[in-house]
């Protein structure tokens, strides 16, 4: 019996095995929660059948979080299924990729800034009123996945203030959904090496500091991730909501490079 056992979930964003969403897949199916998955876009839906497959998983739908009958069709699909739902994990992000590459003000457009404010902070926010009805009455958990908020990072761009407003999504839904016993959290991770990620540029520099300068000189897994995300989706962490939770080897704690760091 793992400490989600009984739990249902609906797990978003995996896009490949390397997928943060897969780590928390994982995690949770071995702790026993029943899970649900969404694909994107359909070059990705035998790759998620075959990761539901591999976790007992026969629910599977299309979920273009731009699209809101896609949404709609998704948690009636649960709704059909299960009748309930106890757990959301929003592990989802996008910008355009030209943004991704340069300064902040040379490339950010208001086109570019409004995609990646609706797919990476909206879609939070669109996925917790559709999951709302469906977590009444029981101990409902919603988890999302930050990064680059409290200090800017080269090249991630528009995805630091998209990221704000979805850390910011964490606090105001945590507040109006808590009277309901559903918490809302989410976890800034640490670089890791993902579909998504690789489309910012110097994204091998930003592994390369992070390994060197996180207090535990390393860099983080999708294992990790899952495993604190199992966690606080949990009832183990029955009174932590509103929080930003940092699974990064310690690297946000950091002021300066420690000397070494400069050295090559
Ligand atoms: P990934 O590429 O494996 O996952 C990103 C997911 O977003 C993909 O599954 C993709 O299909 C999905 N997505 C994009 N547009 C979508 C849309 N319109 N509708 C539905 N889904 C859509 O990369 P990842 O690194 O696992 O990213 C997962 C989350 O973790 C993202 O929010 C990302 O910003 C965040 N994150 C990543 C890192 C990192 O270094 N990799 C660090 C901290 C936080």
């Amino acid at each position: 019996m793992g400490f989600l056992s009984g739990k249902k979930a609906l797990i978003t964003g995996i896009a490949s095995t390397r997928s943060i969403a897969t780590g928390i897949a994982e995690a949770m199916h071995r702790e026993g929660a029943e899970l649900a998955y969404t694909y994107a876009i359909d070059k990705l839906k035998s790759r998620v059948e075959d990761q539901a497959h591999s976790t007992n998983s026969t629910l599977v739908t299309a979920l273009d979080v731009t699209k809101d009958a896609e949404i709609e069709s998704t948690f009636k699909a649960i709704k059909d299924a299960w009748g309930g739902l106890d757990i959301v994990i929003h592990s989802i992000g996008f910008a355009p990729r030209e943004l991704l590459a340069g300064g902040y003000l040379e490339t950010v457009t208001r086109d570019g800034y409004a995609i990646a404010h609706d797919i990476s902070a909206y879609s939070f926010a669109a996925l917790g009123k559709a999951a709302r009805p469906l977590m009444q009455g029981r101990a409902g958990a919603m988890l999302t996945l930050s990064y680059g908020v409290e200090r800017a990072v080269p090249n991630y761009n528009v995805m630091g203030p998209a990221k704000a407003s979805l850390e910011a999504n964490v606090r105001y839904m945590a507040a109006e959904l808590g009277p309901e016993n559903i918490r809302v959290n989410c976890i800034s991770a640490g670089p890791i090496k993902t579909l998504a990620a690789s489309g910012i540029k110097g994204f091998r520099n930003m592994l390369n500091l992070a390994e060197k300068v996180a207090p535990l000189k390393r860099l983080v897994t999708i294992e990790e991730v899952g495993n604190v995300a199992a966690f606080l989706v949990s009832d183990l962490a029955s009174a932590v909501t509103g929080e930003i939770v940092y699974v990064d080897a310690g690297f946000s704690i950091i002021g300066l490079n420690p000397p070494e760091a400069d050295d090559e």
